[in-house]
């Protein structure tokens, strides 16, 4: 786990990129932050910062932030009940992120996480600016990563059931 300062110097940078990418928060937002390290315990080379902005039964909207060269380790969002698995739109408000999908490797910008190379086997790349919009099918593997000054985007899905989410890495635990 990161120590409590680590954590709450995370989340306090976190605050300055919602800022910087001009979002309004509420009183109390910035405190409402979650820094989120996978339990792998380097926050700065694989982690995310998200607030969620809304989250009921059927829709959720978050905004998410990461630090520079940040990146959030491959994943999927599996089918539970009758619902497919999470529908993703992903909106670019700040800075430059990058999805990585399924299909051929145009990987080029971006970079695999030391070590772990075997563990981010989708290598199609997505470069997203501001004003860029992104549909991420439920159920398709993705992982992303920020550019050179970190990265503010929204999601906005289908309902969010975080615990359920897969993960190529066996280590994580979310
Ligand atoms: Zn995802």
């Amino acid at each position: 786990m990161i120590s409590g300062k680590e954590f709450e110097a995370q989340r306090a940078e976190a605050a300055a990129l919602i800022g910087k990418a001009g979002i309004p928060l509420q009183p109390g937002e910035p405190e409402k932050i979650e820094v989120v390290d996978f339990g792998l315990g380097h926050i700065r080379v694989e982690g995310l910062q998200l607030l969620t902005m809304f989250d009921t039964e059927r829709v959720a909207g978050r905004i998410l932030v990461m630090t520079p060269r940040q990146t959030e380790p491959e994943h999927w969002h599996p089918p539970f009940g009758d619902n497919p698995g999470k529908e993703e739109i992903i909106r670019a408000c700040w800075g430059e992120v990058r999805f990585y999908l399924p299909g051929e490797d145009t990987m080029s910008r971006g970079f695999l996480v030391e070590g772990k190379e075997h563990l981010y086997t989708m290598r199609n790349e997505v470069v997203l600016a501001p004003g860029d919009t992104l549909v991420l099918e439920p159920g398709s593997r993705h992982w992303f990563q920020a550019g050179e000054e970190g990265a503010v985007f929204y999601s906005f899905s289908t309902r969010v059931k975080d615990g359920a989410d897969g993960f190529t890495d066996p280590r994580v635990a979310r």
